[in-house]
């Protein structure tokens, strides 16, 4: 029989994780792992790429868990507009001139792209800049990256991927609209 390679109780890695797909949990798992490694006194920075949910408990929980967590949300006063997607451009790269040099700078153990996926979907990022900073984070640093149609060489890049695949969402088959502690 093949033996398998034994693993080495040593070997660390900071890694880039993706969870995408078409199912709920792609946030919300991400929102664990700051719990989670907060609970080990890792500092956690959050970027949510997508307009802020003002109400959001997550952020209302995460706002007291400061100085372990720090969250920032780019649409604070702010909507995407698919009508003027150079000042969507704009917004995104500030959100990205933000939170680069928090990955870059491994004071963060865990950092978290929120919605990544959908703004370099829409091009508002450029891919390749993205990329590259995750090619040369501290070897230490864990990032995760969230949203539906992760690009593929997001996917190729990363260590551990997740794709949620909706069985039922109670919006698509009984028209259940957001629920307070469910979807904010
Ligand atoms: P969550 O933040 O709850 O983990 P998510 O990050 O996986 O969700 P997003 O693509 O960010 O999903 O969409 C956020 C919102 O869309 C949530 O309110 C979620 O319940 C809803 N949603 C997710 N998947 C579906 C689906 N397949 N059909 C309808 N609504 C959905
Ligand atoms: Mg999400």
């Amino acid at each position: 029989m093949k033996k398998r390679a034994a693993s080495d109780p040593r070997k660390r890695k900071g890694l880039t994780i993706v969870h995408t797909g078409d199912g709920k949990g792609k946030s919300t798992a991400a929102f664990g792992l700051a719990l989670r490694a907060a609970g080990n006194k890792m500092k956690v920075f959050i970027l949510q790429f997508m307009k802020g949910q003002w109400k959001a408990g997550e952020r209302k929980m995460f706002s007291q868990m400061e100085p372990m967590v720090e969250f920032e949300a780019m649409g604070d006063g702010f909507t995407w507009d698919t009508n003027n997607p150079e000042q969507d451009r704009q917004t995104a790269s500030k959100a990205w001139e933000i939170v680069k040099p928090k990955i870059l700078s491994g004071d963060y153990p865990v950092v978290i792209l929120d919605e990544i996926n959908y703004v370099l979907n829409y091009r508002f990022l450029d891919e390749d800049e993205v990329l590259d900073t995750l090619r040369n984070k501290p070897e230490s640093v864990h990032v995760i990256c969230t949203g539906r149609n992760a690009p593929p060489a997001l996917i190729e890049l990363a260590d551990l991927v997740t794709e949620m695949k909706c069985v039922k969402h109670p919006f698509k088959e009984q028209k259940i609209p957001a629920q307070k502690g469910i979807e904010f």
